[in-house]
């Protein structure tokens, strides 16, 4: 198992340093980050998510703040929670969990939040400042920033080498494919639309798989060497759980832990790095407010920088 990644250790580990710093900080200021999770609606996996963020924040000492409102609630309610959020110097992350009830606007939610407390990196000014040269979000979505701490964390090189992402979605596909191009990798995108996609992604040293599909890439399609970023969490019937299902990637694992140099497994790979990411997200948050280092509305921007 010498070339499967880890996740869950990973993940563990920077759940440690979070909970380091947020004692400094409570030291130091006698204050701690605060993160608020609003939820719209019943549904039942996104309840799952929220209680298991809200659990993490208290694992690691960050405070957290919470909103639960009904299915019906009207999209000026949900706007003014967020507001209310905004206003609150204890807030120092906000995430609205999705997806949102269909008769409110998701943008129109996304793009209220703070951008100095948007700790999910959805805001459209996050989105396009990590589309930008010379430029950096204050946060960056926390799937795909998982994808590139696991790289890095593994001493994968990014630099200079092909990556493929498979996927292009909002969340995950289209910041992966950002983020690595802001590590200077050469990226290539596929979708739904691409065609021959087998032999695209054999040029691969890095594949970010993200498209939602079981198993869809196989081992034949891989470079020997190369890193999966296994991001797909799909399920698949199975008899022998007790739920009745598992949960497959979107390689085909057996096949492709044979030529890969790294692969992530599914479960146990991408997935705890996200709420990692988000605890790690939201200290960043609260260390730049409750240091007073944040200058309103002022992102953080790399100057000197030449070249395209
Ligand atoms: P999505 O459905 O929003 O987007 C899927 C993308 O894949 C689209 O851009 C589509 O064009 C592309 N695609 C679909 N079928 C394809 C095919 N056959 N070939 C090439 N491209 C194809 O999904 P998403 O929200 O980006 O999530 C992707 C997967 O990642 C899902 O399995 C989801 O459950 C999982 N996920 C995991 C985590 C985690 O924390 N582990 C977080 C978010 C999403």
């Amino acid at each position: 198992n010498g070339n499967v990644i880890d996740g869950k250790a990973v993940a563990a580990k920077i759940r440690e340093e979070t909970a380091a710093k947020v004692a400094e900080l409570k030291a130091k200021y006698n204050r701690v980050p605060g993160l608020a999770v609003v939820i719209v609606g019943q549904r039942k996996d996104s309840q799952t998510y929220v209680r298991m963020k809200r659990k993490a924040c208290e694992e690691v000492g960050i405070a957290s703040f919470g909103a639960d409102l009904p299915d019906t609630a009207t999209q000026e309610e949900v706007l003014s929670v967020v507001r209310g959020f905004n206003a609150n110097p204890d807030v120092h992350g906000i995430l609205v969990q999705l997806p949102l009830p269909k008769h409110i606007d998701e943008q129109a939610v996304l793009g209220a939040i703070s951008v100095e407390k948007d700790v999910d990196g959805f805001h459209p000014l996050n989105i396009g400042r990590l589309a930008m040269k010379g430029r950096e979000p204050l946060f960056a979505p926390c799937t795909p920033v998982g994808c590139m701490e696991l790289l890095e964390r593994c001493g994968i090189p990014i630099k200079g080498k092909r990556a493929v992402v498979v996927g292009r979605s909002n969340i995950v596909g289209m910041p992966a494919a950002l983020l690595l191009n802001k590590r200077d990798a050469t990226v290539t995108i596929c979708h739904s639309a691409t065609k021959d996609m087998e032999s695209i992604v054999r040029q691969a040293d890095i594949i970010i798989a993200a498209a939602g599909q079981a198993q869809l890439v196989r081992g034949s399609w891989v470079k020997p060497g190369a890193a999966i970023i296994d991001v797909g969490t799909n399920p698949v019937d199975d008899k022998t759980k007790s739920s009745g299902y598992r949960l497959v990637g979107d390689a085909h694992f057996e096949e492709c832990k044979e030529v890969a140099g790294a692969i992530t497994p599914v479960p146990g790979g991408v997935g705890p790095m996200t709420i990692a990411i988000l605890l790690k997200n939201t200290l960043e948050s609260g260390e730049r407010f409750i240091s007073g280092k944040l200058q309103s509305s002022a992102a953080p921007s790399k100057r000197g920088q030449k070249g395209a």
